[in-house]
């Protein structure tokens, strides 16, 4: 396959700066992945020429403002495979979109006893909105379990439904072991159930095409910053379906028509989602980060990013020292590690930072599934298409060190 990787690293100014005397090594793309030349100039853009405040003015500005803004609701539904894009809620992230669910929807249409299937797997993103209804209404959790490979059985999701389920909330891509989750045949087996499926796409997105068209769930939540845009940008697909049912839980300007002392008449979905001033600027990037992506092709990022994890797979297997968690088929390009005997992650971690190479330690928010693999921390590299595999090589040099200073 033809992936330039050198030209498309020269998009990203940061990936050649240096850290600890040593080219950058950036594996932290789990956490937040790095932002192209264009991203960063289209923010400067927006607030040196562009700037004002959306919807509410009749002015130049707000005009250009409003539709740059605007134009990103479209973009966001061309790259996740959605005709409609009045089904597509503009937020600060995953965490809002998630929340907004929650509150706005599970909370109208919930009853104590009713219950919400999850992985075990799910990141506190898609585990804490929901405990504050258990905590609060009585809403019951159900968790499925991955296998030895931490793969993710379909069927068991399904087969955990009861005629209380009123929602499967699962992630696309775990954050920690890299499966990838058969979305498809959960949403088609929920469905002949009548169970909505919310699908956490804050990974899935970033490293593989979505069409939601094809897959069929109820709502799908990204996050900007993982998809090379600013923090604080993000959306949620909502199905027409299940917008109608959902009410919204923050209140304030632009979710209105007319405010007063006794009454309020709504302004229509999905604006009535999008209370008070929105992040305009982080918006506007999330546009052209998207666009940029949707350049590259998210085919062609998955392909080379599939190279990438086998490669990693193999080197970092070799290691009879490095324990990875998750094996499982055809995983994304995200590795989860602790060693034999060594010393703790965040040591693990702050001597690869000494060679240059960012990879996170912790449990990353994700206490579920590390009470399930019985262990505290592990450290994670996660890669993404501006990788090398001399970056990889680089990661298992690190870890050679690791492995020698703390055993
Ligand atoms: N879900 C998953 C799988 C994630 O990896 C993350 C971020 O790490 C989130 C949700 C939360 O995303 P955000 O904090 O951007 O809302």
């Amino acid at each position: 396959m033809v992936w330039d990787v050198s030209k498309i690293r020269s998009d990203f100014p940061i990936l050649s700066r240096t850290v600890n005397d040593q080219p950058l090594v950036y594996l932290d793309n789990g956490a937040s992945s790095q932002k192209p030349r264009v991203v960063i100039d289209a923010i400067e853009k927006a607030y040196s020429q562009e700037y004002a405040n959306v919807h509410r003015g009749l002015h130049f500005l707000s005009n250009l403002a409003t539709d740059k803004y605007e134009t990103v609701r479209g973009i966001v539904a061309k790259f996740l495979g959605v005709a409609d894009e009045d089904e597509i809620i503009l937020n600060s992230g995953t965490t809002e979109g998630i929340n907004m669910v929650a509150y706005g929807w599970a909370m109208n249409t919930m009853q104590p006893g009713d219950e919400i299937v999850l992985s075990i797997m799910e990141h506190h993103a898609n585990i804490v909105p929901w405990h504050f209804l258990r905590e609060r209404y009585g809403i019951v959790l159900k968790w499925v379990d991955v296998d030895i490979v931490g793969n993710l059985d379909p069927q068991a999701m399904l087969d955990a439904i009861t005629p209380r389920t009123r929602l499967i909330a699962v992630t696309h891509l775990s954050n920690v072991l890299g499966t990838k989750v058969d979305v498809k045949s959960i949403c088609q087996g929920a469905a002949l159930k009548g169970v909505p499926v919310l699908i956490d796409g804050s990974q899935g997105a970033v490293h593989m095409p979505v069409d939601i068209s094809d897959i069929g769930c109820d709502f799908y939540a990204i996050t900007g910053h993982k998809l090379c845009g600013p923090s604080g940008s993000g959306a949620i697909y909502v199905k027409k379906e299940r917008m109608v049912e959902m009410r919204p839980f923050i209140g304030g300007g632009d979710m209105i028509r007319e405010v007063h002392r006794d009454s309020v008449i709504y302004n229509n979905p999905p604006h009535l989602f999008e209370a008070g001033t929105p992040g305009i600027v982080q918006t506007i990037g999330l546009g052209v980060a998207l666009d940029y992506m949707m350049s590259l092709g998210m085919d062609k990022i998955a392909a080379y990013e599939t190279e990438i994890a086998e490669y990693a797979d193999e080197e970092l297997n070799a290691l009879n020292w490095l324990n990875v968690q998750g094996h499982a088929p055809d995983k994304g390009a995200i590795f989860s590690f602790t060693m034999d005997g060594a010393g703790h992650a965040h040591d693990i971690s702050t001597i690869l930072d000494k060679k240059g190479i960012a990879v996170r330690a912790g449990q990353h928010c994700a206490g579920p599934l590390m009470d399930h693999l019985g262990i505290n921390a592990s450290c994670r590299a996660s890669f993404a298409f501006y990788n090398t595999k001399q970056e990889v090589d680089a990661l298992v040099d690190g870890l050679r060190l690791a492995n020698d200073l703390l055993s």
